[in-house]
């Protein structure tokens, strides 16, 4: 009997679980999967824009020991210091290794402060719940000295080189309202400054025109093109000599990759370099790179599981000897937070090639290229909350079996009445 395909799946998140999930659930036990990750709970990071607002970090945690038992994949808690593709190994921290037929380096991207000097000393930053902590004692603070009557102006600050600047744009509208429900609006000034050529620059010019008009609505001052250098006590400096006062400053700071793999082709920020198609890495016919971890230019975890899918269908496909025929398609989707309401995006983008603005809007995406603002859409954002992290606690990949099917036609229903 041949022995049975070894395959390695690096991190534990979105596009990890997904992989070793989907290709368990196509496999059945023909395969032999083992996931590590530096971590034994799966972070659902999207729902952390809560916690500056009071949400509990422990509810955004599922713990990855029963669900991988219960699917026959091997866990290896760890964290992977080196990959040696040529010779198929991956060593560990404790000095362990692991050969495999077919590795996912799915360990995501990180943050990296520290580019922008200052920024880590006299700025709040959102990324880790750790972070969200602090940007909630900052909220706090504006919120109990602006009804004590004290003026206090607020800054958000995308800085060059974050590749997600989405979660930002939600917490200003989130804040906004929250300010206003807590009676505590009006002492405070809220600025936007970003780097971007347009307001959520990656999902084009209707969402740009959107959060121009929110703004406007809600009394924001937004800012264009502003690149960020360096910060002080109280003022960013800009790279045309330029300033933005703050008395509080919340940033999304600028993206690198978690991990770096000298052995396989990357950019300067660590970033593997992958065919777009089966996120095989470049020159590799045996190494995956799905989600945050690879070079595709916008970070999503709805872009990581259609990585994860696309890698696991890849997989499977060359085990069986079949055609691959379920290419990554990036159409990107997301719903927005705003507390009064949420906004809903469904973007068929494409790749330019210009670092600048490296991806646009499908010249062909037609009726595909959905917008809507409602609060119905907050129910949309509650439903996913909900259910990732319940398909993960159960050993299921989110974008396959009856509840995603069921999910599908739920946001296809709200989109044909709440977007166009
Ligand atoms: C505040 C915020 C809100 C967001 N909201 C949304 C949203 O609404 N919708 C959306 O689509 N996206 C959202 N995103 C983006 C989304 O969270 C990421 O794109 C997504 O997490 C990427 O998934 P991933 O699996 O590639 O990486 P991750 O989820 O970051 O997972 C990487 C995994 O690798 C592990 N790892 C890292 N290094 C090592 C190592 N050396 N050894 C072993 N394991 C390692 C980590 O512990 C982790 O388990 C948001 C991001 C933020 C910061």
């Amino acid at each position: 009997m041949a022995a049975k395909q070894k395959v390695l799946v690096l991190g534990g998140g979105f596009a990890a679980l997904e992989t070793a999930f989907l290709l368990r659930m196509r496999h059945h036990d023909d395969v032999d999967i083992r996931l590590v990750s530096d971590r034994d709970q799966f972070l659902f990071r999207p729902n952390s824009i809560y916690v500056p607002f009071g949400a509990d970090p422990e509810s955004l945690l599922v713990d990855l020991n029963k669900p991988l038992h219960r699917r026959n994949i091997e866990f290896e808690r760890g964290s992977v210091t080196e990959v040696d593709p040529d010779n198929r190994l991956v060593s560990l921290d404790d000095g362990e290794r692991f050969s495999y037929d077919k590795l996912v380096i799915a360990t995501g991207a990180d943050t990296n402060a520290a580019e922008i000097p200052g920024l880590e000393e006299h700025g709040a930053t959102i990324w880790t719940t750790d972070s969200m902590l602090g940007v909630r004692r900052h909220f706090e603070e504006i919120r109990d000295r602006s009804k004590a009557g004290e003026r206090q102006s607020v800054l958000f600050l995308v800085p060059p080189n974050n590749k997600c600047s989405g979660p930002l744009y939600e917490i200003v509208f989130m804040l906004e309202t929250w300010l206003r429900k807590n009676d505590a609006r009006d002492h405070v000034d809220i600025t936007w400054s970003t780097f971007e050529h347009g307001f959520i620059q990656a999902f084009g010019p209707r969402l740009d025109d959107l959060v121009t008009a929110e703004f406007a609505d809600r009394g924001i001052e937004g800012h264009l093109e502003e690149v960020a250098t360096e910060v002080t006590a109280d003022e960013v400096r800009y790279a045309d000599g330029s300033s933005r006062r703050f008395d509080h400053l919340i940033a999304f700071p600028p993206y690198v990759a978690a991990n770096r793999y000298p052995g396989l082709e990357s950019d300067d920020r660590g970033f593997v370099a992958t065919d777009l198609e089966t996120r095989l890495a470049t020159g590799r016919d045996d190494v995956y790179v799905p989600g945050d971890a690879g070079d595709f230019p916008i970070k999503q975890a709805f872009l990581a599981f259609l990585q994860a899918d696309a890698v696991a269908n890849h997989i499977d496909a060359e085990l069986r000897g079949a055609e691959f025929d379920k290419p990554f398609d990036s159409v990107s989707m997301c719903i927005m937070e705003m507390f009064d309401k949420a906004t809903f995006a469904q973007v068929p983008v494409e790749l330019t090639g210009d670092p600048d603005r490296p991806v646009r809007v499908r010249a062909d995406a037609d009726g595909d290229y959905k917008v809507g603002t409602s609060p119905v859409w907050r129910i949309g954002k509650k439903m996913l909350g909900f259910s990732v992290p319940m398909r993960f606690h159960a050993g299921e990949p989110f974008h396959a079996g009856k509840a995603w099917q069921a999910m599908d036609v739920g946001i296809k229903a709200m989109s044909s009445m709440l977007a166009d």
